[in-house]
Order: C-alpha cells, then sequence, then structure tokens
C-alpha cells in the first residue's frame, strides 16, 4: 500500500455534489443557482440558505476571482495531492466564495487579493480543478 498521495483521489459522490463533479469532467466550474431567490450557493446543499427552497439549477462561474484568504495545508498528506499544499478561499468575479487547491503553486508567492484563474485537470485519473495565479506570474 502506498502513501496516501499516491492512492486514487475519489471525489465525495451523493446527489448535492455530482453535478459539481460532472461540470469538471466538462471543464466547467459550476455553483448551485436558487430556483426561487436566485442566490448562489457553495459549497453544495440541498436547500437555499437564504430561502429555503430546494429548487436550483448548476450556474457555471468565469474561473476567474481573487484570493480572500488562503492556508498551506503540510499534514496529514493527501490522496492525490503533494505537500505543502496551498489551500485557496477565492472570492470569485461573481461575488460567490469558493475554496480550491493551488496544488503546484509556490505558497510564498501566494498573497491576499492576487488574481487567480481556473485551471482544469485530471488528477490521477479524475476530473479536477486548481486555482493558479495570473498575476504575471506563471504557477
Ligand atoms: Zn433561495
Amino acid at each position: 500500500m502506498g502513501e496516501p498521495k499516491d492512492q486514487p483521489f475519489k471525489p465525495l459522490s451523493n446527489r448535492d455534489f455530482d453535478f459539481f463533479y460532472e461540470g469538471l469532467a466538462q471543464s466547467r466550474l459550476l455553483v448551485q443557482q436558487c430556483g426561487e431567490c436566485g442566490a448562489m450557493r457553495c459549497p453544495p446543499g440541498p436547500a437555499c440558505p437564504e430561502c429555503h427552497s430546494f429548487s436550483w439549477s448548476p450556474r457555471p462561474l468565469s474561473g476567474t476571482g481573487v484570493i480572500y484568504s488562503y492556508t498551506v495545508h503540510h499534514h496529514p498528506a493527501l490522496a492525490g495531492f503533494e505537500t505543502p499544499l496551498p489551500v485557496a478561499l477565492v472570492e470569485m468575479d461573481e461575488s460567490i466564495r469558493m475554496v480550491g487547491p493551488m496544488d503546484g503553486t509556490d505558497p510564498t508567492r501566494i498573497r491576499i487579493g492576487a488574481k487567480i484563474d481556473t485551471r482544469f485537470i485530471d488528477r490521477n485519473g479524475v476530473a479536477g480543478y486548481r486555482f493558479v495565479l495570473t498575476d504575471g506570474a506563471r504557477p
């Protein structure tokens, strides 16, 4: 049995999250948008936190935004990721915050307020995404 980082990354699968991973497989970053009041929500959930409606549809995001906050994960090892692993909370251009990995980016280059873009990747055979810096520097 290998280290956890060598094992396949298996995303959570349930009726709230499946649309998100299906979107990644089509290179689309999706959030839920309420069918009643229009509020967006992320992470996914069964009901709108604003109006409690169960009606929703997937809404694609542009994939661009700015880093609102971030942390660097060191331990424990995570399947499909190298450590240290920067993880960012991004204020997306659509005014919704989303958490995402920034694997491949030097943590010392990450700054709050830095612009990011989204890259769709294959992570050990599973469609995934990562945020990358776009402030004139290459990840
Ligand atoms: Zn609502």
